[in-house]
């Protein structure tokens, strides 16, 4: 079982690779902004709440993204009853057992607060967060590609001056969780620049290389 968060600026592509890994090594893939754009979607209470805030670019509440983070980690993994007290990732399901090999996390720590309640967390889960990946890409270049992305993505938070606003709070409130993780051993940067398949492997590498040991 490894857990892993995989961390990087908007447009680094900690999604795509994220989505990657999944694939390959049967994670639990577990997305914040995807979490909260789903309840958005479906104009929930907290859907409601929040968009507004995702659309200027700004960070949504600990409260509402912990909650629905610590309800994707329980009910993702397969257990019908979040209040369980059995582990919920060890569970069969109609006849099938269904082990995930660990778990990503993207989009979440933000802050030095929310790496801090992910450690409770996974306290509380009998885990613990092994590796952290940081996704390293030139400044100009997560600019040029948010711009691609933002022809396709249809996103409304992809605009000119919220992609800045967002970058500026990443610097500012998210690169200090980097020096959260470093002092703990478990950061590792990859070069994330060039193209999807280079980073891929190169992360690929550095979660192999744990699973042997
Ligand atoms: P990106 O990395 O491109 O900004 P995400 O999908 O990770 O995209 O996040 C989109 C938006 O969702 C953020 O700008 C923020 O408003 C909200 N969000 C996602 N994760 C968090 C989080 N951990 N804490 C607070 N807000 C979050």
């Amino acid at each position: 079982m490894i857990n892993i968060v995989i961390f990087g600026a908007p447009g680094a592509g900690k999604g795509t690779q994220a989505n990657l890994l999944a694939e390959r090594y049967d994670f639990l893939h577990i997305s914040t902004g995807d979490l909260l754009r789903q309840e958005v979607r479906m104009q929930t209470t907290v859907g409601q709440r929040v968009k507004a805030i995702m659309d200027r670019g700004d960070l949504v509440g600990d409260d509402i993204v912990v909650s629905l983070l610590d309800r994707a980690l329980r009910q993702r993994s397969t257990h019908p009853d979040p209040d369980s007290q059995e582990d919920p990732w060890d569970v069969e399901r109609k006849g099938k057992p269904h082990r995930p090999e660990g778990c990503i996390i993207d989009g979440f720590p933000r802050t030095v607060q929310q790496a801090q309640t992910l450690e409770f967390i996974f306290n509380k889960l009998n885990r613990k967060i092994n590796l952290i990946v940081a996704i390293d890409v030139p400044r100009d270049e997560l600019v040029r590609r948010i711009h691609e992305r933002a022809t396709i993505s249809g996103r409304s938070d992809d605009t000119e001056e919220v992609i800045r606003h967002r970058l500026d709070l990443y610097d500012e409130q998210t690169q200090p969780v980097l020096d959260y993780y470093r002092v703990s051993g478990r950061l590792t940067t990859i070069d994330g620049s060039g193209e999807i398949s280079g980073t891929n492997g190169r992360i690929c590498q550095v979660i192999d290389s744990l699973i042997v040991r």
